[in-house]
């Protein structure tokens, strides 16, 4: 280490979270513009369990890349864990006589996924053991508390949410990298090896690197090529599977490898050389992204309990042969399969086809919209415990600004609209690949001749459909009016 100090004593330890970046960092720039710091990461216990397989994978990338990036200034990233984050982070001051700590802000902390210590019940512990602690915003372009309505309290709709937060676009500014870094120099630290995150046996996440690279590097690669790309003709291609039609900055933004800022900082410059309505869609979903968190934040288990408490009393079915289909993409609806294989093979999902799945699983199956979240929440490299649980509340009608429980998404007109040379279905499933539009979406009205061509045998080679649309989306309106009769 080559610019290492003596002096622990006013070292401040920089314990990054998901905030997995050196530039628009705080919690990093003031301390390292205050004295020398020590660089950490910490995967306690309940963190560990928390994250799904996908995520585990992505999280070791981001680490290698950032301990690269900490390099480059001379340091390196110490890792530590432990059962209890406050006593492993209390522990590694005191054996290295540092007093100061500070972090960015976790506001996924709310999340009904984790029972973990709050920032401010986490800070309280390390203040009590004499510690002085610092927490930075930068997660999100304002903490969720920050935004009120007119009135005071929170926006229940996003529609308001957006209005209030828009103008504040304009003045958002991304710190730069900090220009130096002094690293205090401490002895030990964990290895990544040792964390066992990557999957072994079988290990499956060749698909993955393919797919991704986790990173800095790869945030700002996506979303320079979004920006010079799809931004123009954002606002309609969006919602096209087949194109590459979206920035695909949601896992990097999920891990903080790139801030919110410093994506509609880049994407603002560009106005005047894109559409402004294409500019307006795109920050429109960040904004999202935002409003999801503003929704945990008033609904902590928000990824377990229905935002709309009269959803408690709706009848989810049980069939575990039906849920199995859905996660192995073996429903017999292309679209959905599609989609389920997307997921399983690259770790992502495009959106549309999100809601899509999603409303297949709550409605066409009337399985609980929780099975499927915690599904997408082991799969997802982009899993978020706000936009996961927001998105499968938003689907399935229990969410506070949800989508009507009996808007029930025909899979079939969905692929066709979305999808229309069914070029997303035959890169993933195979099995269909030689089939034509329209049969592509719907095989089983495929005359013989048609299924013979292009080698597809029903039930054999392809499954059948698991339900038909018609009967389960009448089974799905008489279980929403169940709901809806007083008791
Ligand atoms: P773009 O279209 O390029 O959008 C830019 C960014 O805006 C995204 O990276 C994301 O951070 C944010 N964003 C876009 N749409 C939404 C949205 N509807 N809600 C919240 N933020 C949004 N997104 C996650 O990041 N993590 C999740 O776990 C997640 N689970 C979802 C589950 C369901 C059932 C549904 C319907 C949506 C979910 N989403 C989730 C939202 C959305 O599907 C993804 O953010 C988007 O597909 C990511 O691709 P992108 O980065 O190319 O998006």
């Amino acid at each position: 280490m080559s610019a290492a100090s003596s002096s622990k004593q006013n070292a401040t330890l920089v314990v990054f979270e998901r905030d997995l970046r050196i530039a628009d960092q705080k919690a990093l720039l003031e301390a390292a513009n205050t004295g020398p710091i020590v660089a950490a990461y910490c995967l306690d216990t309940p963190l560990k369990a928390l994250l799904g397989g996908a995520q585990k994978w992505w999280l070791h990338q981001s680490l290698a890349s950032l301990d690269a990036g900490l390099e480059g200034y001379g340091g390196r990233l110490i890792l530590l864990s432990g059962n209890d984050r406050a006593v492993t982070l209390i522990a590694f001051c005191k054996a290295n006589s540092i007093l100061n700590v500070s972090w960015t802000s976790r506001n996924d902390m709310f999340s009904g996924h984790q029972s973990r210590d709050s920032d401010s019940i986490l800070a309280e512990k390390l203040r009590d053991a004499g510690l002085t602690v610092s927490i930075y915003p930068g997660q999100l372009l304002h903490q969720p508390a920050a935004i009120r309505t007119g009135s005071g309290g929170p926006f229940r709709v996003y529609t308001p949410f957006w209005r209030v937060v828009a103008p504040s676009l304009e003045n958002v500014k991304a710190d730069a990298a900090p220009e130096k870094i002094v690293f205090a120099e401490v002895p030990g630290g964990e290895t990544l090896a040792a964390w066992q995150l990557m999957p072994t046996k079988p290990d499956w996440s060749g698909t993955l690197a393919d797919a991704w690279q986790p990173g800095q590097t790869g945030a700002h690669h996506n979303l320079a090529a979004f920006i010079e790309g799809a931004l123009t003709g954002y606002d309609e291609d969006r919602n096209r599977p087949d194109k590459a039609g979206t920035s695909r900055l949601s896992a990097h933004l999920a891990f903080g490898e790139i801030s919110p800022a410093q994506v509609v900082e880049a994407a603002l410059k560009h106005r005047g050389k894109v559409p402004d309505n294409d500019l307006e869609t795109f920050l429109k979903e960040i904004v999202w992204r935002e409003f999801s968190y503003h929704l945990l934040y008033q609904k902590p288990g928000l990824a377990t309990e229905n935002f709309n408490a009269s959803f408690d009393r709706f009848p989810w079915g049980s069939d575990n042969t039906a849920l199995k289909a859905w996660q192995a993409g073996q429903t017999g609806y292309p679209i959905v399969d599609a989609g389920m294989r997307q997921l399983y093979q690259t770790g992502w999902m495009h959106n549309r086809v999100r809601m899509i799945v999603a409303s297949f699983l709550t409605k066409h199956l009337l399985l609980d919209w929780r099975d499927g979240e915690r599904w997408f929440w082991d799969t997802l490299v982009d899993a978020d415990a706000a936009s996961n649980a927001a998105g499968w509340q938003w689907v399935s009608g229990s969410g506070a600004d949800a989508s009507p429980y009996f808007r029930i998404f025909n899979p079939i007109l969905q692929a066709e609209k979305f999808d229309p040379k069914g070029d997303y279905v035959r890169k993933y499933v195979p099995e269909l690949a030689k089939m034509r539009a329209p049969f592509i979406h719907k095989p089983w009205e495929a005359p013989d001749m048609e299924l013979i061509s292009a080698g597809v045998r029903m039930g054999n080679t392809y499954p059948r459909p698991i339900v038909d649309h018609g009967k389960a989306r009448i089974r799905a309106l008489d279980a929403y009016k169940a709901l809806k009769d007083p008791l």
